[in-house]
Order: structure tokens, then sequence, then C-alpha cells
């Protein structure tokens, strides 16, 4: 009798929708398109950083398994659901679908003690912190990390899922789904890497992630400049099955035109690797100057802290002559960069026209551009990186909003920076069971369920830092549980008709 659930992919999404199916009992099975060396997703290359609404300290223990936040030998400020919610809609510019970001708010911490349940540790997060008065400070939500980023994340749960005894079928991808003649999926048609072809019957997850990495799907979406862009996440996520669904009436939702995008290193390498992941990002920009390839600045570094301000800034580069920006710092704020600026491409020079020169800059109009900028800082605020200090330029444009202090410390630093994607936005709609809607009907596909990144409606524009592992595990619960539930009672049924 038919109680299979069939999960497509392996990322963080679809692991934890395994682990959700086959806690209700249902005989699991996860198709990996990935070989598996390979395995994992996007999610194998975050940092990890899980975003949770938590008003107690308390809760941040319980996820850690100590007493570190409570006991005061770190700073960490709650976050309420109504911090977490505007965040959502401040990114979002108010687009976020209110019923599925309630959801995905709601659950966010309950999740993550349940996906601890199943042997998924965290650790305090390792980016994007803070240090006030000898102490680190865990503010916006970003405190946690699964323990070891994202590759410890995915070795976790392919442990959990082996452990729940789930099939797992590498180098193997859906390419199209099966319908019955009532308009329901009964299950997904198959390839494997030799190219044999199989019908596999069950309920089906997809949790196989975006288009990202598809350019002809890039061009057709996001429009002709993304057709080349820099992909800084895995090859496989190349929404076949997002065409699938389409083609048997799925409903979509969300923001196809736009994506997820980061400001990265100008040398990282054309497709995101599992060496290179998430540390070629370049986030700290807010504590110094962004100028483009004619030395002019083109935003303004410090409108907000990175996690809010970072994907408009990765946007915004690429509009810029060759995509390419440079990230300019002084001695002053060595020490407040990211630690993944360690590794990266950087010019050093005790002068600024020297600095430009070593960077193919025109060195005057450079300088001019550093020159109008300091010219334009306030003077009578003081600089203050813990807080949003509200030190701004007054005169110029684009202006400098927050953290502007005068360049003039040498050594003087120039990294080269790019914008590279990271998942697209647009997806299927789902229910709060992750059952994908019809098209036609609103109401749901009977046998078909999507998590993770192949949703849309929660994420338009932009997206706090963190939300996509909590909305792949939130939905992923969910879908786990819903269809485990369907396929059950599938089996019953065919039992008491044969
Ligand atoms: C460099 C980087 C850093 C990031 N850092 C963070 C972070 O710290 N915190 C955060 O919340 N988010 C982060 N993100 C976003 C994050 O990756 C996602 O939100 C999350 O991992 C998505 O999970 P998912 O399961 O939906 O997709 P994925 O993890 O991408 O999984 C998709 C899976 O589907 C498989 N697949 C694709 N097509 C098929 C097919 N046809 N058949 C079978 N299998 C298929 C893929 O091989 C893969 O296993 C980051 C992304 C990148 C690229």
């Amino acid at each position: 009798m038919a109680k299979r659930v069939i999960v497509v992919g392996a990322g963080n999404a679809a692991l934890v929708a395994a682990l959700a199916a086959s806690d209700a009992g249902a005989d699991v099975t996860v198709l990996e398109k990935a070989p598996r060396d390979q395995r994992g997703g996007n999610t194998r290359y975050t940092a990890g950083l899980v975003r949770f609404a938590f008003d107690e300290l308390a809760a941040v223990d319980e996820l850690l398994g100590n007493n570190a936040a409570t006991s005061g030998a770190v700073t960490v400020e709650p976050y309420t659901a109504e911090t977490f919610t505007n965040a959502i809609m401040q990114t979002s510019r108010g687009e976020a679908d209110p019923d599925l970001t309630d959801w995905l708010v709601s659950e966010s911490q309950d999740v993550l003690r349940w996906m601890k349940g199943h042997g998924i540790d965290f650790e305090f997060a390792q980016y994007l912190t803070t240090a006030e008065g000898g102490k680190t400070v865990y503010r916006n939500g970003l405190v946690l990390q699964s323990a070891g980023g994202g590759e410890g994340l995915t070795a976790m749960e392919f442990a959990a899922v082996e452990r729940a005894e789930c099939e797992i079928r590498y180098g193997t991808a859906a390419i199209d789904l099966i319908r019955d003649d009532i308009g329901g999926i009964v299950g997904v048609r198959i390839r494997n890497d030799a190219g044999y072809t199989e019908d596999l019957y069950g309920e089906v997850i997809l949790g196989c992630g975006g288009f990202e990495a598809n350019p002809e799907m890039r061009t057709r979406y996001l429009g002709p400049e993304w057709n080349l862009v820099k992909v800084r996440g895995v090859p496989y996520n190349t929404g076949e099955l997002l065409d699938a669904a389409l083609r048997v009436g799925a409903a979509t939702y969300g923001h196809w035109a736009d994506c997820h995008a980061a400001p990265i290193d100008v040398n990282s390498p054309k497709q995101g690797t599992l060496e290179t992941g998430e540390r070629t990002n370049r986030t700290s920009f807010l504590f110094g100057l962004a100028v483009n390839e004619q030395a002019e600045r083109f935003i303004d570094e410090g409108r907000d802290w990175a996690p809010q301000n970072y994907v408009a800034v990765g946007k915004a580069v690429l509009k810029q002559p060759n995509g390419i920006g440079y990230q300019l710092f002084d001695e002053k704020v060595a020490d407040l960069l990211d630690p993944r600026y360690g590794d990266a491409t950087v010019y050093q020079a005790d002068t600024l026209p020297e600095l430009a020169r070593r960077a193919g800059l025109d060195p005057e109009k450079f300088a001019r551009t550093v020159r109008e900028y300091n010219a334009a800082v306030d003077d009578l605020v003081a600089f203050d990186s813990t807080v949003r200090d509200g030190k701004a330029t007054r005169g110029i444009d684009p202006p400098k909003s927050n953290w502007a202090q005068r360049i003039d410390t040498p050594p003087f630093r120039l990294y080269p920076f790019t914008g590279g994607i990271t998942f697209t936005f647009g997806g299927l709609r789902i229910d709060r069971g992750a059952r994908v809607l019809d098209a036609g009907t609103g109401t749901p596909i009977p046998g078909l369920y999507a998590i993770g990144e192949m949703t849309g409606g929660f994420f338009y524009h932009s997206y706090p830092a963190g939300s996509g592992l909590v909305c792949g595990s939130v939905t992923g619960r969910a879908a786990g549980a819903a269809a485990a539930a369907a396929a059950l009672r599938g089996a019953t049924t065919a039992a008491a008709l044969s």
C-alpha cells in the first residue's frame, strides 16, 4: 500500500520535511539531484544563521543547551515576534503575505526547538555581531546559527534522516509530476545520473529550491541583466519542477521579477563552490565608502545595519559599469571589518591617489570623491559602531546616513566587489499546511506540497538575513506532517477497498 512520501531536494526544507513525515509514520524517499559529495543544496553553503522570535533569554539558552545567554557573559537583545514581523514587512515594502508572515514568525522559535529534538545543535552566530565593553552583543534577531554553520547543519540533518531510515537517492533528479485522472498529483518521474527514468508514486513535497542557477529562467523572470550574474549557491536549483508545477495548474505567488543578491568578492567563482560558500560575502560597507569604476559613490553605505541593507547593496553594485564596485576603509575601522575580509581581494596604499592607481581607478577623481565626502561629514556627532549613530553626511548625494567618519588614516584599503545571486523570491502559492494551491480554484492540489525556496509570498525586494532557513524549517515541518497524514489515509483507504 502506498504510504510513501517523496521529498524532492535535500536542503534544509526537504530534510526537515523528511524528518516530520517519518515522525508521522510514513515511508520517506528523498531525491537529491546532486551526487552524494555535493549534497545539501544552498543550505550547505550558508552560515547557518537562523532568525527567530523570542521574548526571554531562556529560549536562547534552551536552544544552546547551556546558560550562556542568561549568565550575562555576552549581551543578547530579545527579538519579539512584532519586531521580526516588522522586519519582514519593512524589507518587503509591505508586500509580504500577512498570513504566511504570521506563520513563519509564530513558529520560528518552536521549529528550532523541534529541530534540536532531532539532533540539530545551535551555537552563537559567528558573523554580524558587535562588541561593547568587551562583551559580544547579539541583536536584531541574529543570535544563533546551526553548529558548524551550513556544513554542520547539513551533516546533522543527513545524520537525523539516516537515523530515521529514510531512503535517500543521490544523483537522482525529479523531472516531472505525475497526475491522476482527476487532477491530483500521485508521484514524480525521476531520472538518475545514468539517464534511466522511472516513475515513483506517493505524496510529493517539492523542496528543490528556486531557479537562481538557471540563466534562461533568470533572464525570463528577472531580466537580461541577471543572465550572466555570479551564482553564490549550488548549480542544481534550476527550476524545472517549478515549471512542472505550473503545467499542472499550480498557483504562482510572490515577487517573480526579483531575487536575493549580496555583495561578494569580485573574484568569487562564477558558480558557488563548497570551498568558497558564504566566505566571499563583503558586508562591512557600512563602516566605509563604496565607489564604482568611475570613482563615484552610488549607495547610502550607512542607511542601516548590514543585515537590513546588504541585499540592496548587492543589487545596486550590479547596476554599476561592469557590475563592479570598490569598498574603501581606512585604518580606524580595520578592526570592525567582518573576519571574512581576511581572505578578500584587496589593494592597499598609504595615499588615496596611489590606492586608486593600484586598483586601476582615476586617482584624481577618486581623491576628489573622498575629499567631498570628508567635507560633508558632521564632526559634531560622535561615531559609535554599536548603534545606528546618526553620524551622517550633509549636502552630498547619495548621503551616508550613519557611521560617516572621515577617511583620513592610512593605510587605506580598497576591496573590489560585485553582486551575486543567492535565491529567487517567486514560487508556488501554498496554504499554512504547505499544500500547493490550484491557480483556478484556489484550493489545494491533492498530493502536492511546496516548501522553502520553492514557495512565494514570504519575501519581496529583500529579506531579513537568516529568515530563509527558518522559512524552510517551518514550511518543511508542516508539509512533512500533512503529506504523511495524507499518505497514511490513502494507504488505509486502499487497504479497505482491496
Ligand atoms: C552563500 C549563501 C549563504 C546563505 N546564508 C544563509 C544564512 O546564513 N541563513 C539563512 O537563513 N539563509 C541563508 N541563505 C539562503 C539559504 O540558502 C536558503 O534560504 C535555504 O538554505 C534554502 O533551503 P531550501 O531547502 O529551500 O533549498 P536548498 O538548500 O537550495 O535545497 C534545494 C535542494 O533541491 C535539490 N534539487 C534541485 N532540483 C532538483 C530536482 N529536480 N530533483 C531533485 N533534487 C533537486 C538541490 O540539489 C538541493 O538539494 C544563504 C544562501 C547562500 C547561497
